[in-house]
């Protein structure tokens, strides 16, 4: 079965004013469609094509740059669209809220530590809260469409929330004002989703 773009469960412009809605529409019709069809394109007839996303992730031969690349984005992206939301005015709360009070002291600190590894991911890449077996957190970053789910690349866990600092994520608004667009980010992020990862990755 070849990996289907998801559908998005809110609109484009839903996320106004934090992220606009003429880059969310290229984000996820353009970019993110181009990552699943270079995917597909790239396990077709290999014995991939009958693995999830996961396995061929977490089991990569990373000098397979078309999987790598393309698998990243598709799994990255899929992720990223499901832990944004806007109707969602829960909180963080439970025992989420608990082991991010233990691996980072306040939300505050989370919010910083988090706001500093997208900030510093220098070029195009990715900041992530991943969630280790035990239950502990860890906030890294990766270059380009590395997922922390790829051996070895020092960034491990299960990701359950993570942010997507190419430009193509934020530039159209924000321009080079990344820490702008990173702020922003932190107001619409789905906790109860994020909460619902951290749940079934500890
Ligand atoms: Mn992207």
């Amino acid at each position: 079965m070849p990996f289907e773009l998801p559908k998005l469960k809110y609109t484009y412009d839903a996320l106004e004013p934090n992220i606009d809605a003429k880059t969310m529409e290229i984000h996820h019709s353009k970019h993110h469609n181009g990552y699943t069809a270079k995917l597909n394109a790239a396990i077709k007839g290999t014995p991939l094509e009958n693995e999830s996303i996961e396995n061929i992730l977490s089991t990569l031969d990373m000098s397979n740059s078309g999987v790598r690349n393309n698998g990243g984005g598709f799994y990255n992206h899929s992720l990223f669209w499901e832990v944004i939301n806007p109707q969602n005015k829960e909180s963080l709360s439970g025992e989420l809220k608990v082991a991010l009070m233990d691996a980072f002291g306040t939300f505050e600190d989370f919010k910083s530590t988090f706001s500093k590894a997208a900030a510093t991911q220098f070029g195009s890449g990715w900041a992530w809260l991943c969630a280790h077996k035990g239950g502990k957190l860890e906030v890294c970053a990766t270059p380009n469409q590395d997922s922390p789910l790829m051996p070895g690349i020092g960034c491990g866990g299960t990701p359950i929330l993570g942010i997507d600092v190419w430009e193509h994520a934020y530039y159209l608004n924000y321009q080079n004002r990344r820490p702008d667009y990173i702020n922003a980010f932190f107001n619409v992020i789905n906790w109860s989703e994020v909460a619902k990862r951290y749940a079934a990755a500890k």
